[in-house]
């Protein structure tokens, strides 16, 4: 394996780390003060193919390989959590399922409007009751009526559910107690009866819209199931698994924006009569960022790696957002730490960014459900060794 990036994915990172410092970065506190997007610069990532990441050519999509993804996430991360976030969202789980499953008429519908620069796309699995348990959990509902499917039931914490023209549903379909209960639909957000509620008020990633969502009676037309009917919780699994790999790449951002904060500061900040990166408990914080992020990017690309190859890629991607998302959490804190008191006000970045990088261990699998992924696969790899 060649964990070198060729030519072109050094450009490709190079455009897009002056992308998002002109475009993101700057206006990033703004972001996050506002709990609103920067359009503008969304727009501008249409061009660039940040936002067609994950759509097909013949829609405008770059059709980019699995690493210039990281790449491009990391990017966005280092520069603002909430773009970062509602951008990865759009990609991962907006656009991607459909890219995958969507009939040529499915995509002709939806891919001009969420590729428009005004729309980020969405997907729908979490419940008020059941996030990390959606076999279990998952009580929304649709029942066959003549040529289309009614909608019952509610969906809670929803990325960009307000700003999608369409969101991917994961509802439950058929009753016999097992995976093949499930099925992904497309519901046009102008559906009449489902209701997106206004914006959670979070903790971090404010700009990044939240949304629960309440689907009464909402009709759908049998056509808009995405895949096959009973193949929505597979689809699932497999959406995260590739989603894992983009939040693990986005957490390796915000511990880099943390990191470069961290040294920056403390090559300034004066104690004891030098530099307080001259203390050596300053120093350990810094050398264990250094090489936590570096651990943590490789195995992200590792994971994209397999992607690209074809092969199973899905423990490798558990292992690279368990890694990358808890190695935010904690060079986030050590950056704070190096600030001291300023750490802890709004007038530096690293306040944002260890609100914005606590959800990473939480969304699209909680660090509880990457140990379970993890350990289940190894125990597996067991059953080829002798006793
Ligand atoms: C900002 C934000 C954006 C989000 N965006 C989306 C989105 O776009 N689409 C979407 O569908 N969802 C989204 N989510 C929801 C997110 O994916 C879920 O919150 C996450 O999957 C965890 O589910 P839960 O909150 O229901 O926690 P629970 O499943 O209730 O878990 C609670 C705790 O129990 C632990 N736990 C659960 N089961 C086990 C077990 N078997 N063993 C050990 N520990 C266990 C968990 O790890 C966790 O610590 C978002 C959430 C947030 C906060």
């Amino acid at each position: 394996m060649d964990f070198e990036l060729n030519h072109e994915q050094k450009m490709w990172q190079r455009t897009v780390r002056d992308f998002c410092e002109a475009e993101l970065k700057p206006f990033a506190a703004e972001v996050d003060e506002t709990g609103s997007l920067r359009w503008e610069a969304i727009r501008k990532m249409r061009d660039l193919g940040l936002t067609t990441l994950e759509a097909p050519e013949a829609h405008g999509g770059f059709e980019m390989d699995a690493i210039s993804v990281t790449l491009a996430m990391e990017e966005l991360g280092r520069a603002c959590g909430s773009t970062a976030l509602s951008v990865a969202a759009h990609n991962g789980l907006g656009c991607s399922p459909i890219k995958r499953w969507g009939t040529p008429e499915q995509q002709a519908k939806w891919f001009p409007s969420l590729l428009d620069g005004a729309h980020l796309g969405a997907l729908a699995l979490t419940e008020p009751q059941a996030g990390s348990d959606l076999l279990g959990g998952v009580q929304t509902r649709a029942a066959r009526d003549g040529d289309d499917w009614v909608i019952n039931g509610a969906k809670a914490w929803i990325t960009n559910a307000g700003i999608a023209p369409v969101i991917t549903v994961l509802l439950r379909t058929g009753s016999s107690g097992g995976s093949h209960d499930f099925s992904m639909m497309l519901v046009d957000t102008t559906a009449p009866g489902l209701t997106i509620h206004p914006p959670e008020k979070k903790m971090g990633l404010k700009g990044s819209p939240t949304h629960m969502l309440s689907f009464e009676d909402v009709r759908v037309p049998a056509g808009s199931i995405l895949g096959e009917e009973g193949g929505g919780f597979h689809q699932t699994m497999q959406t995260l698994d590739n989603g894992r790999i983009g939040i693990g790449a986005l957490s390796v951002g915000l511990a880099q924006a943390a990191f470069e904060e961290g040294v920056k500061y403390a090559r300034q900040r004066h104690a004891f009569g030098k530099p307080i990166s001259e203390h050596q408990a300053i120093q350990w914080m810094i050398a264990d960022a250094a090489l936590e992020i570096e651990a943590a990017r490789l195995l992200v690309h590792k994971a994209a790696w397999l992607k690209e190859q074809g092969r199973d890629f899905g423990k490798a991607a558990a292992m690279a957002k368990l890694m990358a998302t808890e190695v935010a959490e904690k060079v986030a804190r050590n950056a704070i730490q190096i600030h001291g008191s300023y750490g802890y006000s709004r007038e530096y970045p690293v306040e944002r960014i260890y609100r914005d990088q606590r959800l990473m261990t939480i969304g699209e699998g909680t660090s509880e459900i990457q140990r379970m992924v993890i350990a289940r696969r190894v125990l597996r790899e067991f059953d080829h060794y002798p006793a």
